[in-house]
């Protein structure tokens, strides 16, 4: 069975943002799926959705099932007990999401107390046993925040996205904030807890290189729609639509500090969710759009074997 189905998801942020617009995505147990696309392209909005995390005002339609369970719809209660047992979220910037008057160990124990996991006692000496997971010394978790590195906090995210045994975790640019040498690390780290727990992982980044290494599946995001998805492998090297061939040609070795953030030959930014273009919404940035593509909607169509893209060159249109 799925881990993770989402189908048909739509989110409109108050005052007619549509950030995400109809995205369908898959994920079985102990598959890695990489989400790549330019800041801008609803990446977050896609994380926070899968937990029901979006602030109020924001409108969602469709179906996020989590182990066949609508997320979308369940009750308060049983959303609380998913958001840490089910699936959980790392994001970067771990400073802001750690309380600063709490020591570290206590902040990772405290989901297993109020999940009713164990005791008190109990759950602090499994924080210690997190800690160490994640590279860490036991007795650091005496630390408060600040006394961290920005990669030692980020391994302690990891520990208490770790601490209730979830299916799956969503690491949402878990390194985007961090030094080149440290962000390699955290991703082995991820990479290996995922293997050895036999977790499901989505994995955002704006650096399709990162992804390809570390995902079996990706989908390529672009003003809040996929418009391509296959094996990690494929997209990356080769890709079909043109928006994933700029990002995979922007972006050519993993922890390579040049030319990181903006992908080659690709003029201007993703559109404002306020002021879409017509037809297909990469248009005006793509270098070979036809003057259908200005009035005719592309979606994804099968683009050879387990793959999609949304591009009037690929698949049946070609
Ligand atoms: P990404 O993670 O790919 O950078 P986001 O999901 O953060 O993209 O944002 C997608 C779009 O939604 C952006 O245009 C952003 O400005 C807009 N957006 C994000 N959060 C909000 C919000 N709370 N209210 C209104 N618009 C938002
Ligand atoms: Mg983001």
């Amino acid at each position: 069975m799925s881990v993770l189905e989402v189908r048909d998801l739509r989110v409109t942020y108050a005052g007619g943002f549509a950030a995400v617009r109809g995205v369908d995505l898959e994920l079985t147990a102990g598959q890695k799926l990489g989400v790549a696309g330019e800041s801008g392209c609803g990446k977050s909005t896609l994380a926070l959705t899968l937990l029901r995390l979006l602030p109020a005002g924001a409108q969602v339609s469709g179906q996020v099932l989590l182990d066949g369970e609508d997320v979308l719809t369940m009750r308060w209660g049983r959303l609380r007990a998913v958001r840490w047992a089910g699936a959980s979220l790392v994001f970067q910037g771990a400073m802001h999401s750690l309380n600063p008057v709490h020591r570290v160990a206590d902040q990772i124990a405290e989901p297993i107390v109020l999940h009713g996991r164990a005791t008190p006692g109990a759950a602090r000496r499994r924080a210690g046993e997190l800690l160490e997971q994640v590279g860490l010394p036991a007795a650091r978790g005496r630390a408060y925040p600040h006394e961290l590195s920005g990669g030692q906090r980020q391994r302690v995210m990891i520990a208490m996205a770790l601490a209730c045994e979830p299916g799956l975790i969503i690491a949402d640019e878990p390194t985007t904030a961090l030094d080149v040498m440290v962000q390699a690390q955290i991703l082995r780290l991820i990479e290996g807890l995922v293997a050895d727990e036999e977790l499901s992982l989505i994995m955002i980044s704006h650096d399709l290189a990162v992804l390809a290494d570390t995902c079996d599946r990706l989908a390529i995001m672009y003003a809040g729609r996929i418009v391509e998805k296959g094996p990690a492998h494929k997209v990356f090297t080769s890709p079909h639509h043109p928006y994933a061939q700029a990002l995979a040609s922007a972006f050519p070795r993993i922890g390579d500090p040049t030319a990181r953030f903006a992908p080659h030959g690709l003029p201007g930014d993703p559109p404002d969710p306020s002021a879409l273009p017509p037809g297909c919404a990469f248009h005006p940035r793509c270098g070979v759009a036809l003057d259908t593509c200005a009035s005719e909607d592309q979606t994804l169509r099968a683009a050879g074997v387990g793959r999609a893209a949304a591009c009037v060159h690929v698949g049946e249109g070609r």
